[in-house]
């Protein structure tokens, strides 16, 4: 649905952001500038978010209780710190379209994605198999090879990737389907990024997931590059598990906590295996010590440490911003603003770019991935001296990500025209 007739111009990108009804979020986070003082060009809220203004008085709330109460700031606090997590996650379940006794927010998404292995990858002689995209994130690679490895298997024998086919670079759902039509009984986990980091594919979740569960199998996203991009509506789409870093799309700072999903259908079974820790156990008896270990229902009984109040903080700033902004509006500014920037991209003369992430906004976030012919890192680096934070991805992938709560129209342009003058 292309409703705006596009112009290649300055004025026409100044006009988008006039009538952007998100343009006042800009203000409210701290832009880098270079050596001279300008706003440079971030587009790269695919790597990290920027600093939303508020996080500093988040944060300092928890410093001066801290400083002023010791540890009654547990419970007098004035966000006392003892139920701390719970005040972020209804917010977060709306963003990826939970029940909030669906979602936690605890440890970091590598920790995250083992403790649901714990529970969700329980293999058998005869389903012992994994499945991930091909090019998923090394460290999502590393952990699943680590389960195989730790339950006895060798990943050559019980790991499959779904991969692109032969000059290709996306991945096609029916040769999903076909894997699992020839290996299908004996995959005990398909373990998908929502969106992959390099291409910026999206991936029909709801498809996959009704894929897996038919042949048998448990279902896990990782939505390290869809959490606050695109609305993976977990809830219906049904997975057991996802897992999601915070510091990308969501803003919350470098090696902020992570979030974790468990689907209701699991809430109250005591009987699944997990890892444990004191704060997933019965709040009400949590300080006794004494009694056996009694999950909380729910994704909270997956938690096993008192989590880092400062990190919470952030994000609790974070998701006031998304609350504000209402998340259907933040991925409707998402849409029109990589619309645009594909646009601009098109116009650039001859056949030195090529967009390698999928053309239809349902199958792609805000990231466009870049390949430019001929080109190598020289290029990335020569771009990044005029103003341009992006990411480069050997051999010849640029990644670009105009995150749409802070990036405006006119940095689309910039970027494209600094691009141009470089080729
Ligand atoms: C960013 C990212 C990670 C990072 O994991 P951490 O545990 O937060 O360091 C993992 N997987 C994917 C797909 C990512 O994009």
């Amino acid at each position: 649905m292309q409703t705006t007739q596009h112009k290649n111009t300055l004025e026409f990108a100044r006009e988008q952001d006039q009538n952007d009804p998100l343009k006042i979020y800009r203000n409210q986070f701290h832009i880098p500038k270079d050596k001279n003082g300008e706003e440079q060009v971030y587009l790269c809220g695919n790597s990290l978010g920027l600093q939303p203004k508020l996080v500093k008085d988040y944060i300092q709330q928890e410093l001066e209780d801290w400083s002023n109460l010791g540890v009654e700031g547990h419970t007098e606090a004035k966000n006392p710190w003892m139920p701390y997590h719970e005040f972020l996650t209804e917010k977060m379940a709306k963003i990826v379209g939970a029940k909030p006794s669906e979602v936690v927010m605890m440890n970091t998404l590598s920790v995250n994605l083992h403790l649901m292995m714990v529970s969700f990858y329980q293999p058998t002689s005869e389903r012992f198999k994994i499945i991930i995209e091909s090019d998923a994130f090394p460290s999502d690679k590393y952990a699943v090879e680590s389960q195989l490895k730790f339950h006895g298997y060798d990943p050559k024998d019980a790991l499959i990737l779904w991969k692109p086919r032969e000059g290709e670079e996306l991945c096609h759902f029916e040769d999903l389907e076909k894997i699992m039509e020839t290996e299908g009984d004996q995959v005990a986990l398909l373990l998908i990024g929502s969106t992959n980091y390099y291409t910026g594919q999206s991936f029909p979740l709801k498809k996959i997931t009704e894929l897996g569960h038919r042949h048998g199998a448990k279902v896990g996203f990782d939505l390290a590059h869809g959490a606050g991009n695109i609305q993976p509506n977990l809830h219906k789409t049904g997975p057991d598990f996802a897992v999601w870093c915070s510091y990308k799309y969501l803003n919350s700072g470098p090696g902020s906590v992570g979030g974790c999903f468990v689907h209701e259908r699991h809430a109250n079974n005591k009987d699944l295996k997990r890892f444990t820790g004191w704060w997933g156990h019965n709040k009400q008896t949590r300080f006794n010590m004494r009694h056996e270990f009694d999950a909380i229902p729910g994704a909270e009984g997956w938690q096993l440490s008192n989590p880092p109040i400062l990190s919470l903080a952030a994000i609790r700033a974070s998701l006031a911003i998304f609350e504000e902004a209402g998340f259907k509006n933040i991925r409707a500014k998402s849409v029109k603003i990589t619309n645009y920037l594909e646009y601009l991209l098109k116009e650039i003369e001859g056949d030195q770019i090529e967009i390698i992430t999928p053309q239809n906004p349902e199958e792609r976030g805000c990231q466009l991935s870049i390949k430019v012919k001929n080109a190598n890192k020289a290029l990335f680096d020569k771009l990044m001296a005029a103003g341009v934070i992006a990411d480069w991805r050997e051999p010849n992938v640029i990644r670009v990500a105009p995150a749409p709560l802070y990036n405006s129209f006119e940095d689309v342009y910039k970027m494209v025209e600094r691009l141009k003058a470089l080729l």
